[in-house]
């Protein structure tokens, strides 16, 4: 029997979004709507059964919806976020616990190289292994005016989007080994850049750069890299000076599936590029963007 058909159009919150703002890096949980990560919606069918996960940015938005996925494919889940976001890390830590999954939550600052060394060497311990880093940690903050553009913000952004995957690559790759995985996200901005978001294209660019070079290098080694690229998903980033707030209402609608993407749409393309399933793929970038596409 074939499953009820739906409408992607339709099938996740499609109206107006109310206007909200918080600052930096924001909490989910306070979101109106509060964004789907999958914690219901998403079903595993173990792909990914005893692997060992690293997911940055695992609290809200895309990473949660990573960490929790993998969890219900079978995987333990390290997530890394900032202490600011612990009420939403807890909440991912119950839902990867609820199937049966170790998950273990380790905050800090991922533009401090130290701290991501020590990131890899607490993910590998607690775990007692580590197969995957997915690297999705972001700051995005929408300045119209390159003038107004401060120097600070520049090197922050690339420090946290750009030198970490750097820094905890470095530090991991003494771990890894033939079939882990290593997956990147970079967006749609790679491609297509807002005038306002000058810095966080420019990085997102850079994301795909390191992506296939690092793919390059590794696949003799038998690891693959591989990047996603969202378009407009509905997560706390946006809602935190990624985009003008006036902008947020209408945030999505100029995609051809006319509404923004939830978390939990981004999920499978993640479990697709750890899992083994994807084995003769590397070096790729997949869009998922409600068809505002890559190139
Ligand atoms: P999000 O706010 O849920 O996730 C971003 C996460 O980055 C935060 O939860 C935070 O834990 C982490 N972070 C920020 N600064 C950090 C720091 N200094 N140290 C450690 N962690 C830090 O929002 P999201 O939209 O899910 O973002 C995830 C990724 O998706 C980002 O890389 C973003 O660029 C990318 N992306 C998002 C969209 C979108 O429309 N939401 C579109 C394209 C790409
Ligand atoms: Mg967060």
């Amino acid at each position: 029997m074939s499953k009820q058909t739906y409408n992607p159009t339709t099938k996740y919150h499609h109206d107006k979004f109310p206007k909200q703002k918080q600052n930096p890096p924001g909490l989910q949980y306070e979101m109106k709507p509060v964004p789907d990560c999958g914690e219901k919606s998403y079903q595993g069918h173990q792909r990914l059964e005893g692997r060992k996960m690293l997911v940055t940015g695992g609290d809200s938005g895309i990473g949660r919806a990573a960490a929790i996925a993998y969890a219900k494919e079978g995987a333990d889940v390290a997530i890394n976020y900032l202490p600011a976001e612990q009420k939403d890390a807890e909440d991912v830590a119950k839902v990867i616990e609820s199937v049966g999954r170790k998950a273990v939550l380790i905050p800090g600052d991922l533009s401090s190289e130290p701290f991501c060394k020590k990131l890899i060497e607490e993910a590998h311990k607690k775990l007692g292994g580590l197969d995957n880093l997915t690297l999705v940690a972001g700051k995005q903050t929408a300045v119209e005016d390159i003038m107004q553009l401060t120097t600070e913000q520049i090197i922050k952004t690339f420090e946290i989007n750009v030198f970490s995957l750097f820094w905890v690559t470095k530090a991991a790759l003494g771990y890894l080994k033939p079939g882990s995985t290593i997956i990147t996200t970079s967006s749609v901005q790679a491609y297509q850049p807002s005038g306002n978001l000058l810095d966080y294209a420019s990085t997102k660019t850079a994301i795909i750069a390191f992506t296939r070079g690092l793919a390059a290098q590794l696949g003799s080694k038998g690891i693959r890299v591989n990047c996603v690229a969202p378009g407009p998903v509905w997560t706390p980033l946006q809602i935190c000076g990624g985009q003008p707030s006036e902008v947020i209402p209408e945030f999505g609608k100029q995609t051809p599936l006319k509404r923004a993407g939830q978390p939990v749409e981004l999920a499978g393309v993640y479990v697709h590029l750890a899992s083994e399933e994807s084995s003769y793929t590397t070096a790729e970038v997949y869009g998922v963007t409600g068809g505002m596409h890559i190139n």
